[in-house]
């Protein structure tokens, strides 16, 4: 990080204080930003090995990557409030959900692209190119390896067995992923049966939601329930981890891909567009295909432990060793679309 990173840095900070009026001001043209070969790249991703991505774009562009990183929403809040004079290229985020409110609030730009349009497939990315996936990750269920027996298992729909009074953990309703797995659940069942199924999981909970898909996780070795819906990479970082008692929390989970007789199971991307208000359009475009090459594309899913959305891209042996599956295609916008729907079911349903 050189010292103008850090006064870009600073500066950026200064406009999330003292509003747009600053940048007009004379503090540093706008202009200046596009002109130098810099890339202002906002990302809610928040792995150490994504660096190693932005020094292959810089070496094979001789563009440099001027990272900002905050959570999502605070990347979306900040990118409204610097609007016509907002420096950022490429916003980041972590979910789908992000990307529909990204583009909901008119911050994204339309992006024709052939690399990225054979790169991701089709219900990964947005029809107008407003945004892309770039790593996909796998809502799955995790049971304890000697309480259940996987042959139990099947679907999502089935979580609502009486068989499983007491024995279900999952993250809150208010959380981003609960929202676009009900989503899902939308699309397919419509109002009225997701508003059922959401009923009965919450009848079939172990304990209130609490906490993230790691605490589910621990709560199932725990003995606090039996089957916990969660995203896969967080199993494998316990499975990864320097602590003996993660590994041992690990060791005792079984993974489970759910509806592989009919949809698939849901998968969410990570994903990213370029911004309309971008100084800098063609370096952005640049930058989003090259993280949709093969070698970004493999750090990239290693990071976090995903799946890469390119075909024939390894990821991390961990998650190689729970085997293929069939997923959801139903495209990621509609997680988005149904999100205010959503969260009205899963309120109505006690679904804390
Ligand atoms: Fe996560």
């Amino acid at each position: 990080m050189g010292g103008s990173a850090f006064s870009r840095r600073h500066f950026l900070s200064q406009v999330g204080v003292v509003g747009a009026a600053a940048v007009t001001s004379g503090l540093l043209p706008r202009q200046a930003w596009g002109q130098g070969k810099v890339l202002n790249l906002y990302s809610g991703r928040h792995y150490g090995t994504d660096q190693k991505i932005y020094d292959s774009f810089t070496a094979k562009t001789g563009i440099r990557v001027n990272l900002v990183e905050a959570s999502s929403d605070a990347l979306l809040e900040r990118i409204i409030a610097e609007g016509a004079n907002s420096p950022a290229d490429v916003l980041l985020t972590v979910d789908a959900g992000r990307l529909w409110r990204a583009e909901q609030a008119g911050l994204l730009e339309p992006v024709k692209s052939a690399a990225l349009e054979q790169g991701v497939p089709e219900y990964l990315r947005h029809p107008d190119g407003l945004w892309f996936g770039l790593t996909k990750r796998a809502r799955v269920l995790m049971y304890h390896k000697d309480r259940v027996n996987p042959a139990d298992l099947s679907t999502y729909e089935d979580l609502t067995d009486a068989k499983w009074r007491g024995k279900i953990l999952t993250r809150s309703s208010t959380n981003v992923y609960s929202q676009s797995l009900v989503g899902s659940m939308i699309a397919v069942h419509g109002e009225a049966d997701t508003e059922a199924w959401c009923r009965g999981l919450v009848a079939n909970f172990a304990r209130p939601p609490q906490g993230g898909d790691t605490d589910q996780i621990r709560a199932v070795a725990a003995g606090a329930g039996d089957v916990a819906i969660s995203n896969t990479y967080y199993l494998a970082r316990l499975l990864k981890s320097q602590k003996p008692e993660d590994r041992e929390v690990g060791r005792q989970i079984g993974v489970f891909f759910p509806n592989q007789q009919d949809r698939g199971t849901h998968v969410n991307i990570s994903g990213g567009g370029v911004l309309k208000r971008s100084p800098n359009k063609e370096a952005a475009i640049q930058f989003m295909e090259h993280l949709i090459s093969p070698e970004s594309q493999e750090i990239f899913a290693k990071s976090n432990n995903e799946y890469p959305v390119l075909k024939d891209v390894s990821t991390d042996f961990v998650v190689l060793s729970w085997g293929t599956f069939k997923e959801d295609t139903v495209n990621a916008a509609v997680f988005g679309a149904n999100n205010a729907l959503a969260l009205q079911i899963t309120d109505r349903a006690g679904w804390k």
